[in-house]
């Protein structure tokens, strides 16, 4: 393969950061923060017909939130950046520069309110620009202290800046890594002590694990659970597998929560502003118009708008059919698909009805809808399986042989 193959080598998935200038890819690099598995392509120095060298990087299997995006305007403002997905190129995507960025660079004042010892304000600064990148400066919005071009270049290539939130890039396996670490820190994958005492679940099935979404309750958690559930979304309408939708509904208690996080998360990772709703459980008796007696945040709902339903795991069709039935009550509404933590894929049933199908293709095949899940029992169980005493793998082993889909081993 000669040079010039290797530097056009096409990539299957991810991202193609153009036409930065030459020899600032390192900054970049610097940036975006990269985790040291990415497959990255980086050229330096490359002939082009309009800038005379330009750099450009090539990042398999990735995403960029808007907020690596805006930084790379910081280093390179005349960057294209192109999403390439099977082979091709799906969008291409000017560079813009920010008009703030915050919670990203240190101000250098010692006494504004961001850099008091505790409980410091997150930093916001106003970005100004005449045109040449040199030219970059950042003002702080509470002390108007600046920082110039040269003192944003000494901290990107010092590797001061960080990015918030699960940083780095995002991709299917980094999300995948986010949740399932968080899971198991926090002790919501529980395993049994011994074989002879796995957990009893409410179809009387004994169960070789529980998940317990309610260990995800602290602020470390919840940053997660937003990051995942967020980059999650965004990544599937990158990939064409879920359309626009206009809410996010989370059904009553543990889908309020992700519900709620999932928005702030797409408005502060991806720049979309999306509402969401979510049921009482108990219609109130008083009030505005009946949907608003059932469903909070209905009011805001117009008719032949799209629902996203997140919520935690999924252990039978029906409490999903609840949801789709409650939602009728809005009118005219499409539900664009459900989003769950965990997929359990275990058929539904009890100790000896052993159903047809699973929840999640329960929902799928009588009602057309679409589900997607950032864990499956069958990923989960292929990263700790080596760590699993025999008597426990065994456990798995069985539960999935009788209640599966998929058989384990
Ligand atoms: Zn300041």
């Amino acid at each position: 393969m000669s040079d010039k193959e290797l530097l056009v080598r096409k990539i299957k998935n991810g991202v193609v950061i153009d036409h930065i200038p030459a020899g600032k890819a390192f900054l970049v690099l610097h940036l975006l923060n990269l985790d040291p598995t990415a497959k990255a392509l980086i050229a330096m120095n490359v002939d082009s017909g309009s800038l005379g060298t330009k750099d450009l990087m090539k990042i398999e299997g990735s995403y960029l939130t808007s907020k690596e995006i805006d930084l790379i305007g910081l280093v390179a403002p005349a960057a294209t950046l192109n999403i390439i997905e099977n082979w091709n190129v799906k969008e291409k995507r000017r560079i813009h520069l920010p008009d703030y960025i915050e919670g990203i660079f240190k101000c250098p004042n010692p006494l504004c309110p961001t850099n008091v010892e505790y409980t410091p304000i997150k930093t916001k600064f106003k970005v100004s620009s005449e045109g040449p990148v040199e030219t970059i400066n950042l003002q702080c919005t509470y002390c108007n202290s600046m920082l110039y071009y040269g003192t944003i270049l000494e901290d990107v290539q010092e590797d001061k800046v960080k990015l918030d939130g699960g940083g780095g890039l995002v991709s299917i396996e980094k999300i995948e890594q986010v949740f399932l670490d968080i899971l198991i820190k926090k002790g919501a994958l529980r395993l049994p002590p011994n074989p002879e005492e796995p957990f009893i679940l409410k179809s009387g099935r004994e169960s070789p694990y529980f998940i317990n979404i309610g260990a995800l309750t602290d602020g470390e958690s919840l940053a997660a659970v937003k990051w995942a559930f967020a980059s999650f979304i965004r990544l599937l309408q990158e990939q064409g597998k879920l359309e626009e939708f206009d809410f996010i509904f989370g059904p009553s208690y543990k889908g309020i929560s992700i519900a709620a996080l999932a928005c702030e998360g797409l408005t502060e990772l991806y720049g979309m502003d999306i509402r969401y709703m979510y049921d009482r459980k108990e219609e109130k008796a008083y009030g505005d118009t009946s949907a608003d007696r059932l469903i909070v945040g209905a009011g805001y709902f117009k008719q032949g708008q799209r629902i996203l339903v997140v919520d935690d795991t999924m252990t039978t069709g029906t409490t999903k059919v609840e949801v789709v039935e409650k939602l009728k009550i809005l009118g005219d509404h499409k539900i664009v698909g459900f989003i769950i933590a965990v997929d359990r894929q275990e058929k539904m049933g009890d100790i000896d009805n052993i159903e047809e199908y699973t929840a999640v293709q329960y929902l799928e095949q009588e009602l057309g809808i679409k589900v997607f899940s950032i864990e499956n029992i069958t990923k989960i169980y292929n990263l700790i399986k080596d760590n699993l005493d025999e008597g426990i793998k065994k456990l798995w082993i069985d539960y999935y042989n009788r209640y599966g889909v998929e058989k384990l081993e």
